[in-house]
């Protein structure tokens, strides 16, 4: 092994005698450089692998203590002997006090034993500056760590305390040196609040780690609680005897608090922070092992909201959200504590009654439900009114799973809607025979757009002041190969909620548009066919394209074309309702609102798209007898169309009586019955041929 020696004297012959010397050694060579000049040994150094310096203290530049206090400032991890002279020892020793390795009297130059001597200096320096630099490490690990982590003796008393454990516990780690580890660390269970007995005590005596139970509570010395997780482990000496214990530990209150944030967010429902689907079935499933067990009953109550797609659709969702929030207050007040209110998405909602529950109660809940919903809420500054159908099965005779029960009391929903909605059915079997009939629509749906089931009847519309017929509505009739003639109320939503309404649409259009065209070219008088859209159509991004292209492939000018909307399908999205409707308008397609009156519409929207004509709803027409408000609902739109410059037309007409009270409020345009039935495209040419004025002139 060499080591590098850097001495640095003015005396020649100090310098040649530890040359010599050190040229003596036995245990391998030196490398020895000298210089003279403190200077001179600090450049040397600067360049690097010197392992040890041998230094006079009086130097050309440099006298006394300070030469050694320069070089040891300068590089303090190189090991330093001072040389000095019998006067010198004294300040040799003082050197030494301010860290120099040794010191080598004059006459102990030539002595056979300083190459030892230099070299065990330079290798306890070495293995000194190791130690350090581990230490060092481990220090700056353990106080910069997120863990908390305290070390004991074998008594258990505290040793060491990192900063971060100083933060959790509360104690300095000067208070906590000697006291037993229970005390700096204090902790409780959780539900218990009893101390939980420190493990530290038996990692020593067993010798192997351990950690607290899951429920540890840590409480700082000002109280403060945080739950932890920790580990304790034994260390031990060389000879494997222990001698104390560190324990590492963590917060792990946040974390706790996100999981079970987390296990709540799977459950609830996040608008209304009711129970969801999921937690609703581990509900049911419980209730029904306990109802089984002691033969008593359940109920499923799932309802749905009536109206709700409409104001959804055109008040906007932020209050759709809102309505939602206020039902689901309504609903919880409405059950017992330990039945379960959950929201099955959307605007379904189910509700499991939990109390031996026989179906005249269940069915008084469910009374409470529909007259509790149908108060009116207020939202923003809407009041709004909504009203519920639901359904009921009950456990176990109506199904003996979850699955079977929420879709039993969903059929039965279905029947509630079917029979007026605003009411409650409890499910019977025969229910599931019309939810597979429904299935079996859809199923015919598609083989009747390929065979060519379905054809178009025309219903005329009167112009009410000469009596003339100005125009057709074209509606849908199927021709079903077993089933006869299906009115367009039995499949339309079908076909909407299976998406065949789209091809079936475009039959429609195209064949109204055709037929138009060969009145027209067969010399009829000229009229407007009226062509229904429904919402999925409407939205379809084709379905500019498609009005044109039909236009063009039939030759229809556009100006015979109208094409009839409801209210929540133009409020549904207020901007691209505009623009469809302008691109329509420009290309000479004419617009009307039907069904008008019966769903929620802004005045200022319908002011701003370019309708053409108003529809009384049917509904107003038929009570204009019975009902006198009815006929200030008809007064005010035909005022109110008049304003807006826009034609309105009377749907629904039967009576002479209903024709009387429009023709007294300056009602335009008239369709119904009265008129005209639907009928047939050869009928309708017929009776449009023979026109007889079908409305008295009014002078
Ligand atoms: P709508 O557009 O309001 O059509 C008027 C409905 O009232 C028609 O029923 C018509 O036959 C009936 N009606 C006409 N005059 C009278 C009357 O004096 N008294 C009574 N009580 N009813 C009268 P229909 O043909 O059964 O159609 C029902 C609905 O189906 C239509 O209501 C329309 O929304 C929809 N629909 C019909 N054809 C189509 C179609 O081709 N496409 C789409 N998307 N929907 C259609
Ligand atoms: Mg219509
Ligand atoms: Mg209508």
């Amino acid at each position: 092994m060499s080591n590098t020696v850097l001495i640095i004297t003015n005396s020649a012959d100090d310098a040649k005698i530890l040359h010599d010397t050190l040229a003596r050694a036995k245990d391998g060579p030196f490398v020895v450089h000298s210089v003279q000049h403190l200077s001179d040994g600090l450049a040397r150094l600067k360049q690097g692998d010197i392992d040890i310096v041998l230094a006079d203290f009086n130097l050309p530049d440099s006298q006394g203590i300070a030469t050694f206090d320069v070089l040891f400032k300068y590089s303090p991890p190189v090991p330093i002997m001072m040389l000095c002279n019998e006067e010198e020892e004294d300040l040799a020793a003082e050197a030494v006090q301010r860290g120099a390795q040794g010191f080598l009297s004059k006459g102990h130059f030539p002595n056979s034993l300083v190459p030892q001597a230099l070299r065990s200096i330079i290798q306890r320096k070495g293995v000194e500056e190791a130690l350090f630099v581990e230490k060092e490490r481990a220090r700056v690990t353990l106080e910069s760590i997120g863990d908390g982590v305290v070390s004991t003796d074998v008594a258990g008393n505290v040793t060491y305390l990192n900063k971060q454990a100083e933060h959790m516990t509360g104690w300095l780690r000067g208070d906590a040196a000697g006291r037993p580890v229970a005390e700096v660390l204090h902790c409780i269970d959780r539900t218990t609040r009893q101390s939980v007995r420190n493990p530290v005590e038996q990692v020593i005596q067993y010798k192997k780690l351990m950690a607290l139970s899951a429920t540890s509570v840590l409480v700082r010395r000002d109280g403060y609680e945080s739950s932890i997780e920790d580990s304790v482990a034994p260390i031990f000496d060389k000879i494997g005897e222990v001698t104390g214990a560190v324990i590492v530990f963590h917060d792990i209150s946040q974390v706790q608090a996100m999981a079970q944030q987390m296990a709540d967010l799977a459950q609830h429902d996040y608008l209304t922070g009711l129970p969801n689907r999921m937690l609703l079935n581990d509900r049911l499933t419980q209730a029904m092992t306990y109802a089984k067990r002691h033969g008593t009953q359940l109920a499923v109550l799932f309802m749905d909201l009536d109206n709700f797609k409409h104001i959804n659709d055109s008040l906007g969702h932020l209050i759709g959200d809102k309505l939602l929030e206020s039902v689901a207050h309504r609903l919880n007040g409405q059950v017992r504590q330990s039945d379960t209110v959950c929201r099955q998405g959307g605007d379904e909602f189910v509700i499991l009654l939990l109390e031996d529950t026989h179906a005249e109660n269940a069915a008084i809940t469910a009374e409470k439900i529909v007259q509790s919903l149908a108060q009116p809420h207020h939202i923003d500054e809407h009041e709004l009114h909504i009203t519920t159908s639901i359904g009921i099965s009950l456990f176990p005779t109506d199904g003996i799973d979850a699955d079977t029960l929420v879709k039993n009391a969903d059929t039965a929903m279905y029947h509630a809607k079917k029979k007026g909605r605003n009411n409650y059915q409890f499910f019977k079997n025969d229910m599931n025979i019309r939810a597979v009939e429904r299935q079996s629509i859809e199923a015919d749906l598609r083989r009747a757009i390929d065979r060519q089931e379905f054809i178009l009847h025309y219903q005329p519309k009167v112009n009410l002041k000469s009596g003339e017929i100005i125009g057709a509505e074209a509606l849908i009739r199927w021709n079903h190969p077993s089933k006869g003639t299906i009115f367009p109320n039995s499949f339309i939503s079908i076909a909407e909620d299976c998406g065949l309404i789209i091809p079936i649409g475009r039959l429609v259009l195209r064949q109204a548009c055709k037929q138009a065209k060969e009145w027209i070219n067969q010399g009829m008088p000229a009229i407007t066919v009226a062509v229904n859209i429904s919402a999925l159509e409407f939205r379809h991004q084709d379905f500019f394209k498609c009005v044109r292209e039909i236009l063009q492939e039939t030759g229809l000018d556009a100006g015979f074309l109208q094409l009839e909307l409801t209210e929540s399908v133009l409020m549904r999205n207020v901007e691209s309702s505009t623009t469809i409707l302008q691109a329509l308008k420009e290309m000479g397609v004419q617009l009307a609102v039907d069904d008008f009156g019966t769903g929620y519409s802004s005045l200022s929207y319908l002011n701003q798209f370019p309708i053409d004509v108003l529809k009384i709803d049917q509904s107003f027409v038929r009570n204009i007898s019975a009902n006198k408000s009815n006929g200030v609902i008809v007064s005010a739109v035909i005022s109110m169309g008049a304003s807006l410059n826009q034609r309105v037309i009377a749907e629904g007409i039967e009576t002479q009586e209903q024709l009387s009270f429009l023709n007294a409020q300056d009602c335009s345009e008239g369709q119904g019955y009265f008129f005209g039935w639907p009928t047939p495209p050869q009928d309708f040419a017929e009776i449009l041929l023979n026109q007889k004025m079908l409305a008295q002139p009014r002078e």
